[in-house]
């Protein structure tokens, strides 16, 4: 390694990768003495400045040594201030930098994208207005999204007629023509209340009172139980 090459280049105090000096931002203000330049090369700042988004934009939790430098990174890169023939001259020739630096992006995108579990309502964080967004497909599978109360969402989610998509939405899993289509399949045809043959889906908590279109919710009824049930509660309608 010479003079020059130690001049043109520098290592990234987070991905601990040795870069040309244009990868870093030259300072500005109190600190520009002397033409120094960024910690952080340009890859490595775009990472940091979306971690900072994402926790403006919600409380997702984000352990701390995700964005500082590991100690030992730190006492590395002090060994390798001074002079020495076995300094690496690349990334490539050091795999362990190499390594560490793949683990911190990994750690990165992780924490961006915490997991959610689709069918856990309870992650849902509603807007100010007490909104979640959700979205969905029409039968000749046109997207549309429309903002609906919290707590409808919750319930969709739990009866199974939509998944959690991030905390603020929910895609609805059906189209009309599915929903119609997998409720019969589900039930056989078979009548939910008689046993013979239907091809109608019912409601079990009737949608005047408050029931909603959902898996959980809705059954297969010939058309006689379903027009005779209307709007009266399956205990009720069974107990005539
Ligand atoms: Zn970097
Ligand atoms: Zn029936």
């Amino acid at each position: 390694m010479n003079d020059t090459h130690l001049l043109s280049t520098k290592q990234c105090t987070y991905c601990q990768q040795q870069k040309p000096l244009s990868e870093f931002r030259k300072r500005t203000g109190k600190r520009s003495k002397g033409q120094s330049r960024r910690g952080a090369c340009r890859e490595c700042r775009k990472q940091r400045q979306n971690i900072d988004l994402t926790l403006a934009a919600g409380p997702i939790p984000v352990q701390p040594d995700t964005i500082q430098p590991p100690s030992s990174a730190v006492k590395e890169r002090s060994k390798q201030g001074k002079p020495s023939s076995t300094v690496a001259s690349s990334p490539q020739s050091n795999p362990n930098q190499r390594i560490r630096g793949l683990e911190q992006r990994r750690k990165h995108s992780h924490s961006q994208g915490a997991k959610l579990s689709p069918e856990d309502p309870t992650q849902l964080i509603p807007s100010a207005k007490g909104k979640i967004l959700m979205r969905g497909h029409s039968d000749k599978g046109r997207r549309w999204h429309q903002e609906i109360d919290y707590e409808l969402a919750v319930t969709l989610v739990r009866e199974h007629a939509a998944i959690v998509v991030n905390r603020r939405t929910i895609r609805r899993i059906y189209s009309n023509k599915d929903f119609r289509a997998y409720i019969l399949t589900r039930d056989n045809y078979t009548c939910y209340f008689c046993g013979s043959y239907g091809d109608t889906i019912d409601h079990l908590l009737p949608r005047a009172k408050g029931g909603h279109t959902t898996p959980d919710n809705c059954v297969c009824a010939c058309t006689l139980c379903n027009q005779t049930k209307a709007d009266q509660s399956v205990e009720d309608f069974m107990s005539r």
